[in-house]
């Protein structure tokens, strides 16, 4: 097997006995794997991955995805993150109000009585989301003033494929719910890359040039979120 690097994400090359090209993007970590022809030339094989990137970000940000929107239980032993912190969860039933506890490397899920999966899913879900309005509006002002835009508002929705979106005619920025189960830097990250839309709208190499300048370990942090190392 041969390694290509191919705008900075590396790929396993295999050339076979075959007739097409198969490009898969496998789990978990959504690494790229291309089956060739043996007597395809490995500019033809450039070209064609080079075709097929915003493809290849897509399903690995789909794969990276999968695994945070992982379905719990809700029961005693899932693990369970937070801020990029994996903890063990205790459930613990209660007379009193729902809450939660941290406890070393326990995250306490104190329920009433007979809750069901969905209500505690959702009850997390909450706290991911209040987790979440403490940090927004002070990285929102850094980052407005850092890279000089404004928006107008921001709010939060538990996406499938994206980790943000702006609106670029309301200035409204939306960051993904699961965004409270990854590093803080990752939130941070993501607001960035939602700001500069504010500047350029597609990414472009004038976007990335703005990234590299305001946030120059964006890559890094990216390839992270879409869960890859
Ligand atoms: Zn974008």
């Amino acid at each position: 097997m041969k390694q290509l690097i191919i705008s900075n994400i590396p790929i396993e090359l295999e050339k076979k006995r075959i007739k097409n090209m198969y490009l898969r993007i496998l789990p978990p970590d959504g690494r790229v794997h291309i089956s060739a022809p043996v007597k395809m030339s490995e500019e033809e094989i450039k070209r064609f991955v080079t075709s097929k990137l915003d493809w290849i970000e897509l399903q690995q940000r789909k794969i990276g995805e999968r695994h945070t929107h992982q379905k719990l239980e809700f029961v005693s032993g899932d693990e369970i993150y937070v801020w990029g912190i994996k903890f063990n969860l205790i459930i613990t039933e209660t007379n009193t109000r729902q809450t939660i506890g941290f406890e070393g490397e326990n995250l306490i899920l104190y329920v009433k009585k007979g809750s069901t999966t969905e209500q505690k899913s959702r009850f997390m879900e909450g706290w991911y989301k209040k987790a979440l309005q403490q940090e927004i509006p002070t990285l929102i002002s850094k980052w407005e003033s850092i890279i000089g835009v404004m928006s107008n508002s921001w709010n939060i929705r538990d996406m499938k494929t994206r980790w943000g979106v702006c609106n670029i005619r309301s200035k409204n920025i939306c960051l993904n719910l699961q965004l409270a189960k990854k590093p803080p830097k990752c939130l941070e990250y993501v607001v960035v890359h939602e700001l500069v839309h504010l500047l350029e709208r597609s990414h472009n190499s004038v976007f990335k040039g703005y990234m590299d300048q305001f946030l120059p370990q964006w890559r890094t942090i990216k390839k992270e979120l879409n869960g890859m190392e």
